[in-house]
C-alpha cells in the first residue's frame, strides 16, 4: 500500500452520543471539524465516519490521494493491526468488525470519482489510547512521555512513553481505575471492591452529589462548595484525594513528564486542576520523597475546546502511534 508519510490525515473521535472529526495538515495543525450524531450499530458507524470524513475532505478541496490515511478512536476492544473492533457496547458493536476496511469503502463510494486512485488506508485505535497521542501532540510533546487521565463514566489512562503508545500484551496498560483505593469498600462491576474508580470518576461523584438535575453533577458540586457547603466540600475533598491518588500511580509507575486530565468531568476546568494540585502538595507536606518528584506541577488539564481525541486519531490515521 501506498504511504505518503507527511500528507493530511483525517481523525475521528466516535463517542457513544457523537462523532468528532477533524482535518490535520501535513504540518500537523487542525484544519476543519465536523461534528455528528453517533447512531448505533456497525452499519451507523460505517456510514456516519465516512460522512464526516468525506464533508471534510469536499469542504478542504481534497481528494483521498492527498491524504496519509484516516484514524478512528472508539470505546471498545479494537484489533489495531487487523483493524477490526472486537467490542463497543457504547456502539452497539458486539462481536468483531472489519470496521477499517468498511469505512474505506464507504468513503470511496461515497467520493464517487474524486476518490483518487487507492482506498484511503484506515487505521483503529482506542479512544483513550488516541486521546493520549493527541494531548502529547498538542502539548508539543510528542515525541516524549505522558500520561493521559480519563475522568469520565469510568477512570482510566492512557500512557505514551518515548513518543509511542504503551499497549501492554493484553492492551491493558493504563487501567488503574481498578487499583484497590479503599479495600473492602464500594463494589465496583469489575467484580473487585474498593477500586480507584468508585471513588475518582464522574460516575462515582454523581452517586456522592446526586445535586440539581439541571447541571452536571461535578459543577452543581463545586458551586456548592463555593458557597460554602460542608458537605460538599467533604465530598469533593474524598474525589479529589481519589484523582490526586491517580496521578501518584502514574507518576510513580511510569514517571512520566505530564499527567493530563481528560475526559467531561476536566471541562470543570482550572477549579479541578486547583483542588487536584492541592491535595498532591498536601501529600507532599509529608513526605520528602514525594515532594522531591514535583507531582503539583507535573498535572494538568487536557486543552479547552480542542478535539484532543480526534487529533489524536488523524495521529494514528498518519501511523504516528
Ligand atoms: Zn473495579
Amino acid at each position: 500500500m501506498q504511504h505518503q508519510e507527511s500528507g493530511w490525515s483525517v481523525g475521528l473521535d466516535i463517542g457513544g452520543t457523537k462523532t468528532l472529526a477533524v482535518l490535520l495538515d501535513p504540518s500537523g495543525t487542525p484544519s476543519g471539524q465536523v461534528r455528528l450524531p453517533t447512531e448505533r450499530g456497525a452499519e451507523a458507524v460505517v456510514d456516519t465516519a465516512a460522512t464526516a470524513a468525506a464533508q471534510l475532505l469536499t469542504r478542504a478541496d481534497l481528494t483521498a490521494d492527498d491524504l496519509t490515511g484516516i484514524g478512528i478512536g472508539l470505546p471498545g476492544i479494537v484489533d489495531p493491526v487487523g483493524g477490526r473492533v472486537e467490542h463497543a457496547v457504547n456502539l452497539g458493536i458486539e462481536s468483531g468488525v472489519p470496521l477499517a476496511e468498511e469505512v474505506s469503502g464507504a468513503l470511496a463510494a461515497r467520493l464517487n470519482g474524486r476518490g483518487g486512485s487507492r482506498p484511503v488506508p484506515v487505521r483503529l485505535e482506542n479512544d483513550l489510547n488516541a486521546a493520549a497521542l493527541g494531548a502529547a501532540h498538542l502539548r508539543g510533546e510528542g515525541g516524549g512521555d505522558l500520561a493521559f487521565l480519563a475522568l469520565g463514566t469510568g477512570l482510566a489512562a492512557g500512557l505514551v512513553l518515548d513518543g509511542r503508545l504503551h499497549r501492554g500484551v493484553g492492551g491493558a496498560a493504563g487501567e488503574i481505575g481498578h487499583l484497590v483505593y479503599q479495600p473492602g469498600g464500594r463494589p465496583c462491576p469489575c467484580g473487585q471492591r474498593g477500586c480507584l474508580e468508585q471513588y475518582a470518576s464522574g460516575t462515582s461523584l454523581r452517586l456522592a452529589w446526586p445535586g440539581p438535575g439541571d447541571r452536571p453533577a461535578p459543577v452543581a458540586l463545586f458551586e456548592a462548595v463555593a458557597a460554602g457547603d460542608e458537605a460538599a466540600l467533604a465530598v469533593q475533598r474524598e474525589f479529589a484525594d481519589a484523582v490526586a491518588a491517580a496521578v501518584r500511580v502514574l507518576l510513580l509507575t511510569a514517571d512520566v513528564a505530564h499527567v493530563v486530565i481528560g475526559g467531561g468531568v476536566s471541562e470543570l476546568g482550572a477549579p479541578l486542576l486547583q483542588v487536584v494540585r492541592e491535595r498532591l502538595d498536601h501529600s507532599a507536606r509529608e513526605s520528602g520523597f514525594l515532594a522531591s518528584m514535583r507531582m503539583a506541577e507535573r498535572v494538568d488539564l487536557a486543552p479547552h475546546g480542542v478535539p484532543v481525541g480526534a487529533v489524536g486519531a488523524a495521529l494514528v490515521g498518519r501511523k504516528e502511534s
